[in-house]
């Protein structure tokens, strides 16, 4: 257990995509929660790349209250790095990596920041129920929960997402991972220390719809199971020799009917068959096989991960910095 530094100030980290119908309740709610709790709730807000009214709404919004930090990525880069950019922005002594959209509900942050004070480094979220979504999205984000346990080499929680408390060490720690495509909840699973969940029961949107789609869902699922595990790879070598072996018995089959039984065997359509069937299965592989090389490709260009177009501090005074990455920038360019 934690024994040292002080327990004071929290930050609510929290991307925005596209959030404009729901920024107005969101700050509303925080407002409310910073009025109930004893702590110094700070917000650290990551606009990534939003098209909409958002960030307008936010800097109006939070005129005039001090605490907000709103930073602009320079394009959408994705959720999981604009998670990562508002946790490395977090100087308080803990942070809540939270949903904009209110599916993360504020009073089960406050229980994460109760069993932190009791010593926990990490509380994750449990999603023991859903009503945000359909059966079939429900079923199959269950469904990956247990693959990713049986493919990744990481013990990561079932059933919970990047809804989590990370205490002033686990931030440290996290800030060293400078993966190009983080995969939030496994890489905090990963660092270790104690950890501990807390249920819940997952609401709807508050307002708005859902920033991903299939497609950028199940690009999240392989970014996990690939970026903690290289066993799809071992699983490819696997089938192959399993397949090869197979095809040995076959041979000796076919020599068989040929030279003591005496018939040739017919059969067309079951050779095209299963040459279709191998040409597919090969093409597979290749593919897995190429996004893990693409992922090495990734990681040894070593590009930003991310650009921050500008910084705005809520409060009376309001600042509005340029960004570190921004100016180191411009600074580089004649
Ligand atoms: N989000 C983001 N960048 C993206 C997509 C989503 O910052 O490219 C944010 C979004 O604004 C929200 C959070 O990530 O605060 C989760 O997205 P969403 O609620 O759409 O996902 P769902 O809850 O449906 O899985
Ligand atoms: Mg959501």
């Amino acid at each position: 257990m934690s024994h040292s530094g002080s327990k004071s100030s929290v930050s609510l980290v929290i991307p925005l995509f596209n959030e404009e119908e729901v920024i107005p309740l969101l700050i509303q709610e925080i407002e409310a929660f910073r009025n109930r709790r004893p702590e110094n709730i700070q917000i650290i807000m990551v606009d990534d790349g939003s098209t909409d009214r958002s960030a307008r709404l936010v800097r109006e919004l939070t005129e005039g209250i001090s605490g907000y930090t709103l930073v602009r990525f320079s394009r959408n880069f994705g959720h999981q790095l604009a998670v990562t950019a508002g946790l490395e922005l977090a100087h308080t002594d803990a942070a809540i990596i939270m949903d904009a959209d209110l599916q993360d509900p504020l009073d089960v942050a406050g229980q994460m920041i109760d069993k932190w004070k009791e010593g926990f480094d990490v509380v994750y979220g449990i999603r023991k129920k859903r009503k945000d979504t359909s059966i079939l999205h429900s079923w199959s984000a269950r469904m990956f929960y247990r693959f990713f346990k049986r493919f990744s080499d990481v013990e990561a929680p079932l059933d919970a997402g990047d809804f989590r408390l990370l205490s002033r060490r686990t931030l440290d720690a996290y800030r060293k991972f400078g993966e190009q495509q983080p995969y939030v909840r496994g890489l905090i699973a990963w660092l270790g220390f104690n950890q501990v969940g807390v249920e819940y029961v997952r609401p709807g949107r508050a307002a708005g719809t859902s920033k991903y789609n299939w497609r950028s869902l199940i690009q999240l699922a392989f970014d996990g199971i690939a970026s903690f595990s290289g066993k799809p790879l071992r699983y490819a070598v696997r089938l192959g020799l399993i397949v090869s072996g197979l095809s040995i018995f076959g041979l000796v089959w076919v020599l068989l009917i040929k030279y003591v039984v005496g018939t040739t065997v017919s059969g067309w359509a079951s050779l095209i068959f299963v040459g279709f069937f191998f040409g597919g299965l090969q093409l597979f592989f290749l593919g897995v096989v190429g996004s893990y090389v693409a992922r090495v490709y990734d990681e040894v260009k070593a590009r930003p991960r991310f650009i921050v177009k500008d910084t705005f501090h809520s409060g009376p005074e309001r600042e509005h910095s340029k960004s570190e990455a921004v100016s180191a920038i411009e600074t580089t360019q004649p």
